[in-house]
């Protein structure tokens, strides 16, 4: 009872702040909280090592005792306190002033700020009038007996203080001392936990078993993009594998039943702010299971591993099709957290006069859609629906026009006078606009036109947001699932041919079977994402099982070299159960629930934008003769195409000499 109800307020004390995106959290015994809320037991923390207490753990009920501290020096006061931290949280020490501590004295005092040292003392209560009721351990202090300097700090590139403001490329350069961040700690510590409750859930809960698959492997067809490795043999290459996909329809074939890995994946995909080229995935798969056997298995393993402190998750998720996600949100990840959804509103329109409507809607497949953005007339200005128009253009090549409903009532738009009193109070019934809305109307065919008031709803979602509107409240997640997406889409480089649209292993809705041999693109697909927030977090199918069906989509749908994957193909031919599986993103997962920037703030060592390594500066040259192993010779670009790729490296470009 008594362990109970600590825990929740250690774990409710720690996590209960607000995790906003700016918001600093402030030094708590976070790593015994986290844990405590996991294991529901005390784990020890001093255990093997040198200290006897953490920095963050000792209050009155320690009065008396004798303890060693290791920790940094995060700051000090007079020459007479310090305060140690440790990742477990900070404590005072108190430098006796007497003359026979003058070489402790001496190595406590000269010791720089971020030193390592390791103190032994006395647990005491502070005197009267200076406990810190701010301070978990602000009611006693250290009074010190030894003093050991483990290692002095150097000069600090940046300050490691929460509120002390560093470039990313400094704290990536620097990554070690921003890892002493009360921020880092929480985000990496949090994501350890989520990883143990979710093995928890999969392997002791039901029957997962934990497999790690090769990382060297053979190219895969379609995809991203992947990163080679050459070997001793001339001309050949591994390729990093984009997921463990073969792999773990393999490990089905070969009966595992249920696979789960916390798997490395690899793409090639250049930079993309919310991407990184290494990355990590939550990968399961399960041998007779159907489309909603894997979503119950998912929202049941994230409701057990969700952090305490937020609001627990209310599972089964929402689902939603591609076709109503596409004409609703503009997007196959919709952002359920806020309204403003799309409307076709080709049907008020079709006796239009205003011109590009008209024009739109005389073609084959033309439509008017709209949107409401609530309370934009009020908030938005001139300036702003130049940005829209301009956005619209410049992206899409498409016109927006725009209708403010004014307090007054008065539409007011550069068409007012071309739309009928019939056609205000349709859109007005059909759109449920209020004063000081505004209406986004744009015409063109139903993709494109739905994708750019998808866009333009984030656009003004933000301008909103700028101007003090809550739309997106940060503390909910809002979970959704898409389903029936198509099997396949138009290659964008080639609208003529055909790709997956998730990849060539899915299996085709088995309604739509038949539509695989003379209308391919009307094929919907067993996929389904798992979309937070307008995020999409996860991504999985049911599998083709069967060795002809997949060949034939490899082959005569994908014009894939069918070489490539006989081995996948052989296996299939070979009792393959019918299976299928899902994995979840658990950086881009993990960064939501922290509500950390970016995902390099929920990453140890993450790449740059630009994917490089900005502490060791990789990538980085191999000489000719160290290549000459592989059989590989470079092809040096010219001196300026070389320049320009590496403007971000940290370190200046170096001379391309060998
Ligand atoms: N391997 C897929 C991916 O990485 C996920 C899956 O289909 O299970 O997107």
């Amino acid at each position: 009872m008594y362990l109970c109800s600590r825990l929740s307020r250690l774990y409710g004390g720690l996590l209960s702040r607000p995790i906003g995106r700016n918001a600093q959290p402030v030094w708590r015994p976070l790593y015994r909280s986290l844990m405590l809320s996991s294991q529901r037991k005390i784990p020890e923390f001093s255990s093997f090592v040198a200290r006897t207490n953490t920095c963050g753990e000792l209050r009155s009920s320690h009065i008396g005792q004798e303890v060693t501290l290791c920790g940094w020096i995060q700051y000090r006061r007079q020459n007479i306190f310090i305060v140690l931290r440790d990742c477990h949280g900070l404590v005072q020490v108190v430098i006796p002033q007497d003359k026979s501590a003058t070489s402790m004295k001496k190595i406590l005092c000269e010791a720089p700020v971020e030193s390592v040292v390791k103190v032994t003392g006395t647990v005491i209560s502070r005197p009267p009038g200076q406990v810190n009721p701010k301070m978990p351990t602000g009611e006693i202090e250290i009074k010190v007996k030894t003093a050991e300097l483990l290692n002095a700090c150097k000069k600090l590139p940046f300050e490691i203080k929460d509120f002390v403001k560093k470039t990313e490329a400094l704290r990536l350069q620097y990554r070690y001392l921003d890892l002493r961040s009360s921020q880092m700690q929480y985000n990496l510590r949090l994501r350890s936990q989520m990883v143990m409750k979710m093995r928890e859930y999969l392997c002791n809960l039901h029957g997962f078993v934990d497999i790690e698959t090769p990382t060297l492997f053979k190219r895969t067809p379609g995809g991203a993009k992947e990163f080679l490795v050459p070997c001793r043999e001339p001309g050949k290459f591994y390729s990093l594998p984009q997921s463990p996909q073969q792999f773990k329809q393999l490990l089905m074939i070969g009966g595992l039943d249920r696979y789960f890995q916390v798997a490395r994946c690899y793409r090639d995909e250049g930079s993309r702010p919310d991407r990184q080229p290494e990355f990590t995935q939550i990968d399961i798969e399960m041998s007779f299971v159907d489309q909603t056997g894997i979503q119950r298995l998912i929202e049941g393993l994230l409701q057990y591993s969700w952090p305490g402190d937020k609001d627990p998750i209310v599972i089964p998720f929402p689902s939603m099709t591609f076709a109503e996600a596409l004409a609703t949100y503009g997007t196959d990840k919709p952002d359920t957290r806020f309204g403003m959804k799309i409307v076709d509103t080709s049907d008020i329109f079709r006796n239009t006069e205003i011109r590009f409507l008209q024009d739109a809607l005389t073609k084959p497949q033309g439509t008017v859609k709209a949107m409401c953005v609530c309370q934009g007339a009020k908030y938005l200005n001139r300036k702003d629906i130049e940005f829209i128009r301009k956005f619209a253009a410049d992206h899409f090549n498409q016109e927006v026009l725009p209708i403010f409903l004014k307090a007054n009532k008065n539409w007011n738009s550069p068409v007012t006078k071309f739309i009928t009193e019939e056609q205000r109070w349709q859109l007005t019934r059909l759109m449920e606009i209020q004063d000081e809305d505004m209406v986004l109307l744009t015409a063109g065919q139903h993709k494109k036109a739905c994708s750019l008031l998808g866009k333009l709803r984030l656009e003004c979602a933000d301008l909103l947001e700028m101007r003090g509107v809550v739309l997106r409240d940060p503390t909910l997640f809002s979970f959704l699932w898409v389903v029936d997406f198509p099997l396949f889409l138009p290659k964008e480089e080639n609208p003529t041919e055909l790709e997956s649209a998730h990849h060539p292993f899915t299996a085709p809705h088995p309604s739509d079977i038949h539509l695989l041999y003379t209308e391919p693109t009307k094929v919907r697909s067993q996929h389904y994402d798992l979309v937070l927030n307008g995020s999409e977090i996860g991504g999985g199918s049911i599998r083709i099982h069967d060795a002809e069906l997949q060949h034939y989509i490899l082959a005569a749908l994908l014009k894939e070299d069918v070489n490539l994957l006989s081995h996948l193909l052989q296996a299939l031919d070979h009792g393959a159960p019918p299976h299928g599986g899902i994995a979840l993103g658990l950086d881009r997962l993990i960064c939501l629930v922290t509500g950390a920037p970016n995902i390099r703030d929920v990453i140890a060592f993450p790449k740059s934008f630009r994917g490089y390594d900005l502490m060791s500066s990789a990538p980085d040259f191999v000489p000719s003769e160290e290549l000459k192993h592989y059989h590989i010779q470079v092809s040096w670009p010219t001196d300026s195409e070389a320049e320009k790729k590496c403007i971000e490296s940290v370190t200046p470009p170096r001379k391309l000499s060998f």
